[in-house]
């Protein structure tokens, strides 16, 4: 039997070979979320031979997921060639795990300020290498991605099992693991599903200090008068919904204004705690955010907040939206191209100004949002009573968007959910759709405030559609995949959890 040579194969043949091992690598992964992870499998190939390793190499170092122990190593390994391959860099900041002895229990004041010095040294040292590397940063469409996360171990150890799947739950791996959890009575699991609330301690210690991470000015890092190092080419910032730990609003400025090149801020934090302290310190926190976003200072044109909120770890649904969040958030988009807001504020706050009633408040020069082409919203107004007013209110609006291309509000609850959206591409008429558990309609004021925003695109009306939705999407878990403006106001990670985890709250 002739012997097989690799370097007889037509070069063609050998590139298909060399696809379809990368591709083979998420199958096997697909297969068995708990098999080795994909980079090893990459890693493996490349050692073949030094062509095998060139090829490999690319896709091996593209997305990078990091704990602050890994940073040395990072240095140390991603070097020349090897920096113009990564996209991605995920840091994934982690703090020491805890027992049952301290599950129920707040963390202390001593262990907070250890974790505050920890991640200050992390994000000092992370940006110190980055600083470095050279990457094109004037390339267009050159994405480079900085995510950032805080867990412990122990978060997902006690009460919070699910937690423990979304520890290695990447946006760039397609993980559709369907995780049995075991029955464990002492933290309120059975039959795999939670049978209670957990006590406001045990909530406490995966939500970490109120004040969210901060950076220690005591850190020997900083104490040598080393400044936090600029990153010329990270584009995109993302934190996700994967923990329950929030970053304090100082420190993510901080890392902003060290992001000069920044374009987008995708944000999932979770609702603070129904203790009235840690919510208000959570929106102080996302007040100074949409404050900093306002000024229009930076590169930033696309800002998305997806405050997210569960039913075993919070009380009373869909929240009702901060009305001065909602005025801080309309400052803010005036000098966006995309923005989304979820449950944070509400449609009915942000369009205040527009609200029929409300005509006293109307300036004469009201700002255009020139360049404003994306913006999703939800809002408790999209309910029989309300829901004309707001769409009146949103077309007055949107006749000062002339870039707009799709408007989006939506809502749901225990048997309820609407969504109102309005879409435009060129070369076609505008399309308005209402869809609603109750079969709503429009009423004929709010047609004709609509046709005006069809008239000053070029067109004699919208198209028009009411849709009844079935009365199974009652949770934002379910009714997310149906916005056009899903992956904008969601990672996709995060909205396949939200789905996998529906089935696990009462
Ligand atoms: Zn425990």
């Amino acid at each position: 039997m002739p012997r097989f040579r690799w370097d007889r194969l037509p070069r063609d043949i050998q590139l298909i070979i060399l696809d379809l091992l990368v591709a083979e690598r998420w199958l096997v992964f697909r297969k068995s979320p708990s098999d080795q992870p994909p980079r090893q499998h990459l890693s493996t190939y490349a050692a073949v031979c030094r062509e095998w390793q060139a090829f490999f190499e690319k896709p091996n170092f593209r997305r990078l997921t990091l704990h602050q122990s890994d940073l040395p190593e990072l240095e140390r390994s991603v070097q020349g060639h090897r920096q113009q391959h990564v996209r991605w860099v995920w840091l994934r900041f982690q703090i020491p795990p805890y027992s049952c002895v301290d599950c129920r229990k707040r963390e202390t004041q001593t262990q907070d300020r250890n974790h505050d010095l920890e991640f200050t040294r992390a994000i000092w040292a992370l940006f110190r290498i980055l600083r470095s590397w050279k990457q094109d940063a004037t390339a267009p469409k050159n994405m480079f991605i900085l995510e950032l996360s805080a867990h412990s171990p122990g978060d997902g150890a006690h009460y919070f099992k699910e937690l423990s799947d979304r520890a290695d739950d990447a946006a760039h791996l397609n993980m559709r693991g369907r995780v049995k959890h075991p029955n464990d009575r002492r933290h309120h699991w059975r039959r795999h599903r939670w049978n209670r609330q957990p006590e406001m301690a045990a909530r406490h210690r995966v939500f970490g200090s109120k004040l969210g991470l901060r950076f220690d000015m005591r850190a020997a890092c900083v104490k040598k008068g080393t400044d936090l190092a600029k990153v010329p080419f990270v584009s995109h910032l993302i934190i996700r919904r994967q923990f329950h730990r929030a970053f304090s609003a100082k420190a993510l400025l901080v890392i902003a204004d060290h992001l000069p090149r920044l374009e987008l801020f995708q944000y999932e934090p979770w609702r603070g705690l129904d203790d009235g302290e840690h919510q208000q310190m959570r929106d102080r926190d996302h007040g100074m955010l949409l404050s900093r976003a306002a000024k229009h200072s930076s590169s930033l044109a696309a800002l998305s907040i997806f405050e997210d909120f569960t039913s075993h770890m919070h009380s009373g649904g869909m929240r009702f939206g901060h009305p001065v969040l909602a005025q801080l958030a309309l400052r803010a988009s005036y000098g966006l191209q995309r923005m989304c807001l979820s449950f944070l504020v509400d449609a009915k706050d942000f369009f205040r100004d527009s609200w029929p009633g409300n005509e006293d408040l109307q300036e004469a020069n009201q700002p255009e949002w020139t360049n404003l082409e994306y913006l999703a919203l939800t809002s408790h107004a999209l309910n029989p009573l309300e829901i004309d007013n707001l769409a009146v209110a949103a077309a007055k609006a949107a006749r000062r968007m002339p870039k707009l291309s799709v408007m989006e509000i939506w809502t749901c609850g225990p048997g309820y959910a609407c969504i109102f959206r309005y879409s435009f591409q060129k070369d076609d008429r505008p399309d308005l759709r209402l869809s609603s558990t109750w079969g709503c309609s429009l009423q004929k004021a709010t047609a004709v405030a609509w046709q005006h925003v069809a008239q000053d695109r070029g067109w004699n009306e919208s198209r028009t559609k009411e849709v009844l939705l079935d009365h199974r999407y009652t949770s934002h878990g379910q009714i997310i995949h149906l916005l056009d403006l899903q992956s904008t106001i969601i990672d996709n990670i995060s909205w396949r959890q939200l789905g996998r985890e529906s089935r696990w709250y009462p």
